[in-house]
């Protein structure tokens, strides 16, 4: 990729610059720039557009403006307090005038001289009776060779003056923009209408129109994009051309069987869903699709679907969890399926003695179990299946380009299934899974609750449990739920401990209260959820985030505690679980509001119950990088690109790549022979690119 060119200019020390010494070689360190190669990639954060000439009479208060006209005047007086302040005023010839204001003269004075053309740009404000600017940017418009400019603005140091930057950047082009190497290969650049990778440069730094800097870093949003989406491409081409999947048929007999096992109507998107499950499985190359919905919106149904197709063709389905709860429920979801059905099938827990557990697997080898529910710790390790045809896997809100899951297998290669409870926004969808098809359950079943959801401080505390008290008399349950300290489990475990001593001998002592926290043990958490699910337990005081994800229809209640310390996605997961029901879910949201970022998500939460809306505000509001859990996306820092709002540039990338790959899967073609060296560089170990490696 460019940027990681060595050609050996680019990595000189800047001090290598003409007008670069070691003092501003010291204060371009601040900004980390330390060689020509830096330098050049030091964009402007935006532009100040002096190209744009206002008439005097036109002139609004408050905004950047270009104002041009002739020196009329050049005056300097001192202030009461001191200040020397001058003052140059330019008028337009039509009787109007503009006076540009310097509270130090050595700014001005010897730069213009009466009688000259000069452009003034600056906010202007209106003192007593004409326009006034304050330390106006001036352009001397005499020379014939003048013409106003776009001014590029830098992120900066202090000390640092925006036109020694810039001097120092000029110099750094001159000595070795040509030296950055094109990965935009010819047809790509000039079918997108950009240009070479040198004009570009020059062109973001010293843009003669706005337009030409704005294009010019468009192309190295639109580069950045097309490295990732070429290796995306690259990868699903693997999948595509080296692996040979079974043919999975869905006869109408097999449909008709699969419906009659479900107790309601499918929704319209999950039968669209399945419709692509289908023609998928059918297929010899694996099935390669993400299935995105929000919590309770039906996706384990259709995973269901998935796994009975393949069973019925006499092959076997496995379907992983995150953890050993939600693979037990996912275990009991299908007993409920398939309570009829005599389908053999098998839940692999840690739990499972040594004898047990060698039997299971020596089944699963010989084929004698259709159906594997497990963590995918577990299953991937080493188990070894007759004839696998289908992995689901539940990531549940946890998701990555590099540790997608994968199992041991003999022979042909399954299909793969991938759900995801986390909403997704569709720039990063495609970003992080673009190399997956996707099918998204929209629409929830019919019938379902939306959850209140309210934000509350401590004053409410009170009226809330009593709240809780009267439903809990009525037979309902609930949750409260304390946040994680990543940092410290033991501080959590306290929090949530003490939450529950105080809780069960106080306000809910009449209630029968659990505790469930990342420290039991396995079993112990199972029989927590067990005591809970069979209404042995009233209030489950919880610190575990994903192990809540059980379905508990009776469970309508919740209070987050300290709710700030959740992101918005987590909040909205965690309000899911009190949807399951026929009753209206009622979530209570406890923070003393810390920051302004905290009181928008809390607000945002109470006010929206779309899964998709939310997951863009948050992915907003916290930066993707939070949004993914810090680099767990396996994008590196994205350089130039930003998911949110570079949409548009994504998708063209996109497209251009898996068009780029169909042509070439290789990247054999000379053309791209960079492009490849740049998608090696940046993505060949995270992702799996044995195909061009
Ligand atoms: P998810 O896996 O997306 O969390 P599930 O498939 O587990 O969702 O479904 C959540 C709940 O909704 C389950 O209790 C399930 O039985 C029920 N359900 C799923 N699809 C429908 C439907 N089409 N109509 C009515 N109820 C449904
Ligand atoms: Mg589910």
């Amino acid at each position: 990729m460019t940027l990681d060119s060595t050609a050996p200019v680019l990595a000189q020390s800047v001090q290598y610059v003409k007008g670069v010494g070691p003092a501003r070689a010291d204060l371009l360190a601040k900004l980390d720039i330390r060689t020509i190669g830096d330098l050049i990639f030091h964009f402007p954060r935006s532009y100040d557009d002096l190209t744009n000439v206002r008439p005097i009479e036109n002139l609004e208060a408050g905004v950047l403006q270009t104002v041009q006209g002739e020196v009329v005047e050049i005056d300097g007086k001192e202030l009461p307090d001191g200040r020397r302040v001058t003052s140059v005023v330019i008028a337009d010839g039509r009787g109007k005038c503009v006076a540009g204001v310097w509270f130090s003269s050595l700014l001005i004075v010897g730069k213009v001289r009466y009688g000259q053309q000069v452009a003034f740009s600056g906010k202007p404000k209106w003192y007593r009776d004409h326009w006034q600017m304050n330390h106006p940017r001036v352009q001397v418009l005499d020379d014939e060779e003048a013409r106003l400019e776009v001014v590029p603005v830098y992120p900066l140091t202090e000390g640092l003056r925006p036109e020694a930057l810039r001097e120092a950047i000029r110099g750094a082009l001159t000595k070795g923009a040509e030296a950055v190497v094109e990965t935009l290969p010819e047809t790509t650049r000039i079918k997108r209408e950009y240009p070479s990778v040198v004009q570009a440069l020059w062109q973001v730094h010293f843009p003669e129109v706005l337009a030409q800097g704005v294009h010019a870093r468009c192309r190295f949003i639109y580069e950045e994009f097309l490295i990732l989406q070429v290796a995306l491409a690259v990868r699903r081409r693997n999948v595509r051309d080296r692996m040979q999947a079974p043919k999975l048929v869905t006869t109408p007999a097999i449909d008709a069987h699969i419906r009659a096992l479900y107790p309601f109507r499918l929704t319209a998107d999950q039968d669209r869903a399945i419709a692509s499950i289908v023609k998928d499985l059918a297929s010899d190359r694996p099935m390669q699709r993400l299935l995105q919905a929000d919590v309770g919106a039906g996706k384990t149904a259709v995973a269901v679907y998935a796994l009975l197709v393949a069973v019925a063709n006499k092959h076997q389905a496995i379907i992983m969890a995150p953890t050993e709860v939600l693979a037990q429920q996912h275990w009991q979801t299908l007993d409920r399926y398939l309570a009829k059905s005599r389908v053999r099938r098998t839940l692999l827990t840690g739990s499972l003695s040594a004898k047990e557990r060698g039997q299971t697997l020596s089944a699963i080898k010989t084929g004698d179990i259709d159906l594997v529910v497990g963590t995918q710790a577990l299953i991937q390790d080493d188990v070894e299946f007759a004839k696998l045809g289908l992995v689901v896997i539940d990531e549940q809100h946890k998701f990555g380009v590099h540790q997608r899951a994968r199992v041991k297998k003999l022979g042909v290669d399954p299909h793969y299934l991938v759900m995801t409870a986390t909403p997704i926004p569709r720039t990063i969808a495609l970003a992080v899974f673009g190399d997956l098809d996707t099918s998204i359950i929209k629409q929830m079943p019919p019938g379902r609750q939306r959850v209140l959801t309210r934000w509350h401080d401590e004053s409410q505390r009170e009226r809330i449990y009593q709240r809780f008290r009267e439903e809990i008399k009525k037979g309902r349950q609930g949750f409260i739920v304390c946040p994680l300290v990543e940092e410290s489990e033991s501080l959590d475990l306290t929090a949530a401990t003490e939450l529950y001593e105080i809780l069960r001998a106080g306000s809910f002592k009449d209630c029968r209260v659990g505790l469930l926290h990342g420290r039991l043990a396995d079993n112990e958490k199972q029989r927590v959820m067990d005591d809970f699910r069979a209404q042995k337990l009233d209030l489950l005081i919880t610190t575990l985030v994903i192990e809540v994800g059980v379905d508990v229809p009776n469970a309508t209640l919740m209070i987050v505690e300290h709710a700030d310390r959740f992101g918005l996605s987590q909040l909205h997961q965690l309000r899911g679980r009190v949807t399951r029901g026929t009753v209206a879910g009622e979530c209570y949201l406890f923070s003393g509001v810390t920051t302004e970022e905290a009181r928008l998500r809390l607000r945002a939460i109470s006010r929206t119950s779309d899964g998709f809306a939310l997951a863009e505000e948050d992915a907003r509001l916290r930066g993707l990088g939070e949004f993914f859990g810090a680099r767990q996306h396996g994008l590196g820092d994205l350089r130039f690109g930003d998911l949110l709002h570079d949409i548009d540039l994504l998708e063209m990338a996109r497209s251009d790549a898996i068009e780029l790959v169909a042509d070439d899967a290789g990247l054999r073609n000379p053309e791209h022979a960079a492009l490849r060296r740049a998608v090696l560089a940046r993505y060949g170990q995270s992702l799996d690119l044995a195909a061009i490696g």
